[in-house]
């Protein structure tokens, strides 16, 4: 078992200005908060925070990535929260670990299969310090090492996890080393048959295998030695499992037609690159080269940096084997990849220009020629290779890929447009957010609909995608175009209604006289022409003069006025009836055989000034101008008509009876009865009677005849 006074030395012979103590603590905080937890080989549970610890003090990192590798399960496993750690070890150990905790929920939330890229992706979008994914290699290259101890399905799910995701990231970060153990590891647990059979036709073949490299090798030596050309050391060495049943798969064949099986490589020493040159013209002078197998990733390195010459040739015994050639600093950088930067000091010519995503490493190398302290170079690691995009989940676990700013909205448009269009509201991590919430990378989308919810025409204020606003705003259009529509029918029905015509009819004619009608007016449906009445573009009336034609149209205007004139006439003698007062009481001008009400309200009576109002089933209701119900009734001034009443005014005689309460006041009825005959009217009968408590009197009044009203009782 590693202990931690190992992994400390190996941290100070790497960095011999590190902070040890930090180490220390690191080591006892995560011990003492991981105390009675046992991992699933019923060993301590702090067995892996220090393997974890160990293997990056191996990848020569420095104490503060040491530290979070000590401390990495804290936050997610203990009670232990982020402002402890802080608070114990300082930002930067927070911030690495709050980073390498979020790549862990990210796994947690990423259920859903064929989606890798994406995931890589988002959790390379996630970190900003490449520290971190180193830190997340370390931790999972352990649980591989340790995966027998799980139970099947789990093994399975953290396997296939690992072939991809983890291992394609530690090949972008050109840690050959580490990602060959992690893909053999999970191979073994994903195909243990094929697994097992391969290793055992290796093993079967290794005494020949070794055999045969011993042979080469020492005759590499030999060579070399010859043309004096520096060299490191050779190595011999078989492919990995992995490689070699991907490659079989692939061929379709076995293991006796794969040619780099078995490969030399020669190692030349620091960083010169005409050594290389020269080691590969021995090479051929000794071996006949098989063409098209000589690969120059000197000149051209990988996207991942790697760089070395390769080389296949046709051995003494007729069996092709690959000769690898490579400087010890290409090496490093084939093994180690991004970490081997940690203590990489001189300059380098730049990678090729096309791999964007790389970007963030060939900046990272043009950097340290120019800066020569570590703890400079450790904090120019700035990872930014997707900045333009953000990764959510579904609560399913699908990753959908947005622009970074997107919202929620953006989110449900592109799941489908359904849930976009019916959208009410959102959580993210479980908790409801504002629709206009930015999503982070990593977040949990859970996207709330309601099947009668529509878009809102705010939501173009603050969506991103073009998905979405092209689908709001087709939304708005499409909504409003329809609300026209309807009140285009409404306005034509009203219309068509005044003509005695069917609003059904005439669209049930949609595809003849009216569709021709929607055409003149350039117009393809007969929605279009009735959305453009809706918006006001055209008069209902216009319209229906053009479906009916001029002489038509005329017709039905004529009759609509006659057939007012007739109902007008007819109501006249119900009224004269009604108010037995003779066939001419009151007239409208112009107009015979109207039916003629007095209203209710103000009861007019002759000589008042009147007018009348056309109602529907009563005829025409007459009021007192000065009836308080004229004024509203003056709304509608087309049905108002005028009214008079009929014959001489002066000559018309009514018998009145009038009541009058007054004060009991002496010489009261005297007054009365003088004001009465001022006005040229007999009384015919007169009343008077005083109230119980003696302080009013009451007079009833009947005159005999009157052309002028006083008052009206019955
Ligand atoms: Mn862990």
């Amino acid at each position: 078992m590693i202990r931690i006074g190992d992994v400390i030395e190996k941290v100070r012979q790497n960095h011999p200005q590190a902070d040890l103590d930090l180490l220390r603590r690191a080591y006892f905080f995560s011990a003492l908060h991981h105390r009675g937890q046992t991992r699933a080989s019923g060993e301590p549970y702090l067995i892996h925070p220090l393997e974890v610890a160990n293997i990056l003090a191996e990848l020569r990192l420095d104490e503060v990535s040491v530290a979070t590798g000590l401390l990495h399960d804290v936050v997610e496993d203990t009670l232990v929260d982020l402002d402890t750690i802080r608070q114990y070890f300082g930002e930067e150990v927070a911030h690495l670990v709050d980073g390498v905790t979020k790549i862990a929920q990210i796994s947690h939330a990423s259920r859903e299969e064929r989606q890798a890229e994406n995931v890589r992706k988002m959790l390379l979008a996630m970190v900003d310090d490449v520290r971190v994914v180193l830190v997340k290699l370390a931790d999972r290259l352990h649980n591989m090492r340790t995966l027998h101890y799980l139970p099947p399905e789990k093994r399975q799910r953290i396997a296939q996890e690992t072939l991809d995701i983890y291992a394609p990231i530690a090949h972008r970060l050109g840690m050959g080393r580490l990602r060959g153990e992690l893909e053999d590891l999970a191979f073994k647990h994903l195909h243990p048959e094929d697994y097992n059979a391969l290793a055992e036709q290796l093993e079967q073949r290794r005494p020949e295998h070794e055999a045969f490299l011993n042979r080469v090798k020492a005759r590499i030596e030999e060579k070399l030695t010859e043309a004096e050309i520096p060299f490191v050391r050779v190595e011999g060495r078989v492919k990995r499992l992995y490689s070699i049943w991907k490659k079989l798969k692939r061929q379709r064949a076995d293991l006796d037609q794969v040619y780099d099986l078995v490969a030399a490589r020669i190692i030349t020493p620091g960083n010169e690159i005409r050594h290389c040159y020269a080691a590969l013209g021995v090479i051929h002078n000794t071996w006949r080269p098989i063409p098209g197998r000589i690969k120059d990733w000197i000149a051209t390195p990988r996207d991942n940096l790697y760089q070395s010459l390769h080389t296949s040739v046709i051995g003494d015994e007729g069996q092709p084997f690959e000769v690898q050639i490579r400087t010890e600093e290409m090496h490093r950088i084939a093994e180690e990849g991004v970490a081997a930067h940690w203590k990489y000091k001189e300059g380098r010519r730049g990678a090729h220009e096309d791999d964007q995503a790389f970007q963030w490493l060939r900046s990272l190398i043009e950097w340290t020629q120019e800066v020569k302290d570590s703890r400079d170079f450790l904090e120019s690691l700035k990872l930014d290779l997707y900045p333009k995009d953000v990764y959510a989940f579904t609560p399913k676990g699908k990753v959908i890929q947005l622009p970074r700013g997107a919202t929620p909205v953006d989110f449900a448009y592109a799941i489908h447009s359904e849930v976009g269009h019916t959208c009410t509201g959102a959580r993210i991590n479980g908790r409801m957010v504002p629709l206009r919430t930015q999503i982070q990378n990593g977040d949990v989308v859970e996207i709330i609909t309601s099947p009668n919810a529509h878009p809102s025409r705010d939501w173009l204020t603050f969506v991103v995608t073009s998905r979405a606003r092209s689908r709001i705003r087709h939304w708005v259009a499409e909504q409003q175009r329809a609300e026209s529509i309807e009140i285009g029918r409404k306005l034509l029905e009203k219309e068509a209604s005044r003509f005695q015509l069917s609003i059904k009819k005439l669209l049930a004619d949609a595809d003849g006289e009216f569709k021709r009608v929607a055409n003149e007016y350039g117009y393809g449906r007969v929605e279009d022409l009735l959305a453009a009445i809706g918006y006001g573009k055209l008069v209902p009336r216009n319209v229906l003069a053009k479906y009916l034609g001029p002489e038509k149209f005329a017709e039905l205007e004529e009759r609509k006025e006659s057939k007012l004139k007739t109902s007008v006439r007819e109501g006249v003698q119900a009224v004269k009836r009604l108010m037995r007062m003779g066939d001419d009481a009151i007239a409208v001008r112009g107009v015979d055989d109207l039916l003629i009400t007095r209203a209710r309200c103000c009861n007019p009576i002759y000589g008042e000034e009147i007018v009348g109002y056309i109602t529907r089933g009563k005829g025409v209701v007459v009021h007192a101008r000065h009836c308080r119900n004229v004024q509203q009734l003056m709304a509608n001034p087309e049905r108002i008509v005028e009214v008079e009443w009929a014959g001489r005014a002066e000559s018309a005689v009514y018998p009145v009876k009038l009541v009058a309460i007054t004060e009991n006041r002496t010489g009261m009825l005297a007054g009365i009865t003088s004001a009465i005959s001022d006005i040229k009217t007999s009384i015919r009968d007169a009343r008077a009677t005083v109230s119980p408590d003696n302080r009013f009197v009451y007079y009833s009044i009947k005159k005999q005849e009157s052309n002028i009203w006083l008052g009206s009782f019955d």
